[in-house]
This record gives C-alpha cells, structure tokens and sequence, in this order.
C-alpha cells in the first residue's frame, strides 16, 4: 500500500537514523553515512542508484553526485533527460565511501554491498518508486541483492526493463573511469532518449 507523505516522512527519519548507527563494515568506520535529504525527497516518483559516496563529492558535503567531477558531468547529463534535481532522489549501492589504503575513491565489495542492501530495501519500501535509474554495475548489483534480475548493463544501456514493480533504466556512471566503457557523447544520448521514454510513465508538475 502507497503511504502518505507524512508516513514516508516518518519511516524516512527512521531509515535514516538506523543508517547513522549502522557499524556492518568495518572499512567505513569514521565516514559520513550519505543519506539524508540531500539526497532528495523520499516522497519521489524516480530513484537513481549510483556506486558509493565519492571521496571529493558526498563525503564532504553530504549530497550525493554533487561537487565533485562525477557531479558536474551528472548535472549536465540530467538535464538532458528532461529531470530536475528536485524531482528525484540519489542513493548509493553502499551509503559511506570506500576508501583504498592510500585513502582514494575504491570500488564497494560484494560484502559491502550485501550489507547496505537491507537500507536499501528499506528505502525502496518506502519510497516505492515509479522509475528506478542504475548508474554502473555496483548499482544493478544492488538492485539484485533487494530482488533478483536478469538486466546487464552492457547489454541493456539506457534500455526499459520491468524490476520489483518499477520501470528500471540501467545506465553507466557519469564519472571518469566509467567514460572509457561509455564516452560521454554516448551517454549524452542515453540521458536524452531515458527522457523521451520517462515522459509518458510519470507524473510531473510545471
Ligand atoms: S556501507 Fe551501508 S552497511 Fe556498510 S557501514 Fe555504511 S551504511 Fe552500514
């Protein structure tokens, strides 16, 4: 059943309280838990999943695919799909950032994503979104740790699957390394046709 704003409100504020708490992985010990509403508003029609809060970006300031690199391409790509900002919410395949021993950005675990898929789940419930975006692997990842699919990334790019009673587009990162396997004039385009395709699925206001 749908809640209401104020009840999503309320499971949010509880979602995110057990997420500040939250100890599973013991890389993440000292870093921000990135989920808050800079992440966006729970009572949303479209949820992007991205990999990890980035070191330069989420980590400092709190708000997901923001400040850093991989936010500016984010920005200029979101735009072309016709999407604001306002209007979806940015969570992450683990919510703290993984750091290497020299203390860069590092790819989450199979453990790690396992263990934040339970927050995941819960955000899921409780937003119920119309539309989910995956950006990377890591994302899709965790979609099938919430429920399992059959989507590959490379195979099925900026394409319309069926995922746990929404309409899931996986799409690439927006961040450098992920420009080697989809240059950003390729994701140009796949920004610009998800809108095309969104457009019908959703209900917008001026
Ligand atoms: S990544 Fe997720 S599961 Fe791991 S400590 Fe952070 S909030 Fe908890």
């Amino acid at each position: 059943m749908a809640l209401s704003s104020f009840e999503k409100a309320k499971s949010f504020d509880a979602l995110v309280a057990r997420v500040q708490a939250c100890r599973m992985c013991p890389r993440m010990e000292g870093r921000r838990r990135v989920l808050g509403y800079a992440n966006g508003s729970p009572d949303t029609q479209v949820l992007f999943v991205a990999e990890a809060p980035g070191r330069l970006g989420a980590e400092r300031d709190g708000k997901p695919l923001w400040g850093d690199r991989a936010g500016k391409n984010f920005r200029s790509l979101l735009k072309l799909s016709g999407l604001k900002r306002r209007e979806i919410f940015i969570s992450n395949a683990v919510l703290c950032n993984p750091q290497n021993k020299d203390g860069n950005n590092s790819p989450p675990t199979t453990r790690e994503i396992k263990n934040c898929s339970r927050h995941m789940k819960g955000l899921i419930n409780i937003i119920k979104p119309k539309v989910v975006v995956t950006l990377g692997r890591k994302a899709l990842q965790s979609l099938n740790e919430v429920s399992s699919h059959e989507v590959d990334l490379r195979r099925d790019v900026a394409k319309l699957s069926r995922w746990n009673k929404a309409a899931l587009v996986p799409l690439y990162h927006c961040g450098q390394q992920a420009m080697i396997s989809r240059p950003f004039d390729k994701q140009k385009d796949d920004y610009t046709n998800m809108g095309k395709m969104l457009k019908p699925l959703l209900k917008r206001s001026a």
